[in-house]
């Protein structure tokens, strides 16, 4: 599984990466972007809670 925001989408409020330091950063806009690549079984539950809390649904999870 892969975690993935579109950046046309992301409006960059921000609240994925407070809530999930640890699956997102932030770039020099504010924008969110993705670390992994590849989804720990244990970081799926907070991916999902990522997916949606995001206003914008411009978090994915892909296969
Ligand atoms: S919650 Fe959504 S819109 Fe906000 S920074 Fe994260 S990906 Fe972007």
């Amino acid at each position: 599984m892969r975690l993935k925001v579109d950046a046309v989408r992301c409006a960059g409020h921000g609240r994925c990466y407070a809530m999930f330091p640890d699956l997102f950063d932030e770039d020099d806009y504010g924008h969110s972007v993705a670390y992994l690549d590849e989804l720990a079984d244990a970081d799926l539950d907070d991916a999902r809670v990522a997916v949606g809390n995001c206003p914008e649904a411009a978090i994915g999870i892909e296969p």
